[in-house]
């Protein structure tokens, strides 16, 4: 049983992927301890499959799982967790931006017992002012929606506990982002801070495309705002239409000119509207309990048993 299983995700790295195996094996030999690394080939073009296959057959600890199309990063991770069988369980990717000697405080950090360790971004080199400031939006709006405390600064460089990946693996969603998913799982964490470096080689493959794609995971399996937002508008417009309402009849009433009739459309309008809203609410609320029952999420998550 490896001690430690580094996850790596691998599409169209064929230019990282020595370089990689050059600076982590070493670090992880340093350990003294059993370890395997889980490459991903998340559907490459490129040499990444033969360059993987010549690592795996020079070194038994390098495993490698080739996906049949690209299928994206999260799912390569997933793949990974799935596969990977440490009692700790690191995710990096393959460019070296994730410093290996980050990964040897997130096990000290595990050590201690912290069961999810993040790696902290303290210095961004090379990310642009567009994506910094889009990663900074995109995480305060899903903290917001989804109620989930997803830390700032924070990617997919982690390392797991073996009962976090066992976990992880269970939820059941098909669109997924692991930093919600842990956000949402609990357990004790903890973080590393660490510099991130430019890619050593290649280019990113993240498109705003592929970020909106991210952002839509993070969000829509979390939450259904989308679906309670019409109840709410409803409610709130027929709120003000029935105190609109009250409002008219007591000018009626003391018979003071509001402009008659026409003036009676607003709220005629509005409290119609909103019985249509909170219709169309009510029906989506049945439909964000069918999401979840599909989601088929487990109802609880143990973190320790004692005396079982
Ligand atoms: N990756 C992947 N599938 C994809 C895109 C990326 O497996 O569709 C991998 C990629 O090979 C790398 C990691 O995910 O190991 C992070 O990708 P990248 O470095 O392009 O993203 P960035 O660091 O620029 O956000
Ligand atoms: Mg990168």
């Amino acid at each position: 049983m490896a001690k430690y299983s580094i996850v790596v995700p691998a599409y169209n790295e064929e230019k990282t992927l020595r370089l990689f195996y050059g600076a982590v094996v070493p670090v992880f030999e340093s350990l003294r301890e059993d370890f395997e690394i889980v490459f991903v080939n998340d559907g490459s073009t490129d040499k990444t499959q033969e360059i993987l296959s010549e690592l795996a057959s020079s070194d038994k600890r390098i495993k490698v799982c080739r996906f049949s199309r690209n299928f994206g990063q999260q799912a390569a991770l997933l793949c990974g967790l799935e596969r990977a069988i440490g009692d700790a369980v690191i995710a990096m990717d393959a460019d070296l931006q994730d410093s290996p000697q980050a990964a040897l405080l997130m096990i000290e950090k595990w050590k201690e017992g912290y069961e999810i360790v993040h790696g902290k971004r303290r210095k961004r080199v090379g990310e642009s002012a567009f994506k910094k400031r889009t990663a900074d939006l995109f995480y305060a709006l899903t903290r917001k929606i989804t109620g989930l405390d997803i830390p700032s600064n924070v990617g997919d460089f982690k390392l797991y506990d073996r009962k976090v990946v066992d976990a992880l693996v269970k939820l059941g969603e098909h669109d997924r982002l692991l930093r919600a998913q842990t956000a949402w799982l609990g357990f004790k964490q903890a973080f590393v801070e660490f510099d991130r470096p430019e890619r050593v080689a290649g280019e990113t493959h993240y498109t705003v495309k592929k970020m909106v794609g991210l952002a839509q995971s993070g969000i829509f399996p979390n939450t259904d705002a989308g679906l309670t937002l019409p109840i709410k508008l409803g409610t709130i417009l027929g709120g003000l239409s029935l105190a609109c309402m009250i409002v008219f009849i007591v000018l009626a009433c003391l018979a003071i000119d509001f402009g008659g009739l026409v003036a009676w459309l607003f709220p005629t309008v509005g409290l119609l509207t909103s019985i249509v809203l909170i219709c169309q609410g009510l029906a989506n609320i049945h439909t964000a309990m069918i999401y979840k029952e599909v989601q088929n999420r487990p109802k609880y998550i143990i973190s320790e048993e004692i005396n079982f």
